[in-house]
């Protein structure tokens, strides 16, 4: 859940969700619907359809965690940084869990561009300098930890760090420049949405979009070809999902029927999953009932 979230996001969902599975038994014996709507408002809903995926694996060995880089790494949705971080904090493993922190605390000892460093080398090379007692998995977690209060973004601890004195950053009368962040591309779409009488919207999983893909949406389509004149324009907005930003333009149409593939859902449905992105249209087209 705390990937790409910050705590205070995850804190209720983290809360109810271990009500609801105590244990990686109960968790493995779930569907993904139920699931989905724990976890609905959360975003990035694939991390929830892998844990689903990965515990039910986990349920054919005795829930027994692999304790290999290669066999925790070929689990669903588990990367390089996850791999090392269950390595580090479980097996106590001799790996580090590369973050942004940890990226910037190397960076600054180092007094280079975290795009001139090789982190998987720079961790290889350095090995007996790193992992110098047996207790990693309490190094991983204040490394994380040192880079998010001492070495911070913004203004460093740097007179009271305990490692200035190897730090080339604060030893550097030319410090090191931060890589400038990749601004978002706006991407255009136009949203089409089918409503009826009845107060409910056409949605379909079939959109060919690569972000929800397999969860309802109204029509998405790139805003590159005209539309036939009985879409009408509700309005305009930006919207950001996962790393993308979105200029919507959200159209609706009054109609009886709805294209194949397409179900009817009730605006006010609180039983159904329905992804946060899909909720916002919601909200937007109930105005044309009031
Ligand atoms: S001296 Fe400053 S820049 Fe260097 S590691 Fe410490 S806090 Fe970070």
């Amino acid at each position: 859940m705390l990937q790409q979230t910050q705590v205070k996001t995850v804190l209720p969902y983290f809360n109810r969700f271990l009500q609801k599975f105590p244990n990686l038994k109960s968790l493995s014996k779930t569907d993904e619907k139920t699931i989905l709507k724990l976890w609905e408002g959360l975003g990035y809903y694939r991390r929830a359809k892998n844990l689903l995926s990965t515990v039910k694996i986990l349920a054919n060995n005795n829930f027994k965690l692999p304790d290999t880089f290669k066999e925790i790494k070929s689990l669903p949705g588990v990367g390089d940084y996850t791999a090392n971080a269950l390595l580090a904090f479980i097996y106590n493993k001799e790996t580090i869990a590369v973050d942004g922190n940890v990226k910037r605390v190397f960076s600054r000892i180092l007094n280079k561009k975290d795009t001139e460093i090789n982190f998987e080398n720079f961790v290889k090379n350095n090995k007996n300098n790193l992992f110098f007692n047996n207790r990693n998995s309490d190094f991983v977690e204040a490394l994380m930890e040192f880079g998010s209060i001492v070495c911070k973004p913004q203004q460093p601890l740097c007179y009271s760090c305990v490692i200035n004195k190897k730090c080339k950053y604060f030893q550097s009368k030319k410090k090191r420049k931060k890589t400038k962040s990749q601004t978002k591309k706006l991407r255009k779409i136009n949203i089409l949405c089918y409503l009826n009488k009845k107060k409910q919207i056409g949605l379909t999983k079939k959109n060919k979009v690569g972000f929800l893909e397999t969860f309802v949406l109204p029509k998405i389509k790139k805003r590159d070809k005209k539309l036939d004149k009985n879409w009408n324009l509700l309005l305009n907005y930006n919207q950001s999902i996962s790393n993308k930003t979105f200029n919507i333009n959200l159209y609706y149409k009054f109609s009886k029927k709805i294209p194949k593939n397409f179900e009817w859902y009730k605006l006010n449905d609180k039983k159904e999953f329905i992804p946060s992105f899909t909720k916002k249209i919601l909200s937007k087209v109930k105005v044309l009932y009031q």
